[in-house]
């Protein structure tokens, strides 16, 4: 195997080993992709992630051809989001408990806290249900995960993307932390909600600190040197 694909593989594995132990997901379920060449690499399905080899995962094309393995039941719509937005190069999907809550009763996260707007939006949407591994499940993702890095997806769990599987795989902890934190809040009677005009400003406002992305490079701190606004 050429040693830049190697590599991949073996992050891709990091990642899904991350993705237990962080218990954002468990099992066989979930999977995750990284774009490569003219197409991208993928978990392959029903193989637990501490029995994956770098040789395990497969590479796909655009046109849904493969080597190796059998590719995750979900490639359809790992392709469909990997082909449609160039804005991102990786799709984590998981059950993780509480977002799968959300989402089992087919329910947008709203502005309840500001973080939400970590996904890029006002919301996380829920997508609608269609049976796993379906063409019409991708479509469904791809609709509610218009201007978001973040979606759920009714009765089945969430999907999460980033530039990098660093980002996605903070994304897939973030959304499932947002997700507890509503779950709780719920218990309590419903909140209130932050109106979209506070939300354009919590969007700016990470967008300016690159929230989650940890600190700036040395010599490019915005604290010690204030920019006018
Ligand atoms: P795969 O093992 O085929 O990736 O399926 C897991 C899953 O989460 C299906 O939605
Ligand atoms: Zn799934």
């Amino acid at each position: 195997m050429e040693p830049q694909k190697l590599d991949l593989c073996n992050e891709i594995i990091k990642t899904c080993l991350k993705m237990e132990s962080s218990g954002i997901n468990q099992g066989t379920s979930g999977n995750l992709s990284a774009r490569y060449k003219n197409g991208f690499l993928i978990t392959p399905s029903s193989l637990p992630y501490n029995e994956m080899s770098p040789e395990d995962i497969v590479e796909m094309n655009w046109n849904g051809e493969y080597l190796g393995k059998q590719p995750s039941s979900e490639w359809r719509f790992h392709r469909d989001i990997l082909k449609s937005r160039n804005d991102i190069n990786v799709v984590l999907h998981c059950h993780s408990i509480n977002a799968t809550a959300i989402a089992c009763h087919e329910k947008d996260i709203p502005a309840f806290h500001y973080i939400v707007g970590i996904a890029g939006g006002k919301n996380i949407r829920c997508a609608n249900y269609a049976t796993f591994g379906t063409q019409e499940l991708a479509d469904n993702v791809i609709l509610a995960l218009k201007d978001r890095l973040a979606c759920l997806i009714s009765q089945h769990g969430m999907i999460c993307l980033g530039k990098t599987l660093k980002d996605a795989f903070f994304l897939g902890c973030e959304v499932e932390a947002i997700s507890k934190m509503y779950v709780k809040t719920l218990s309590i009677g419903n909140s209130p909600i932050l109106s979209d005009e506070e939300m354009h400003k919590v969007i700016q406002q990470m967008k300016r600190m690159s929230y989650g992305k940890g600190p700036e490079p040395e010599g490019s701190n915005d604290i010690a040197k204030p920019k006018s606004e």
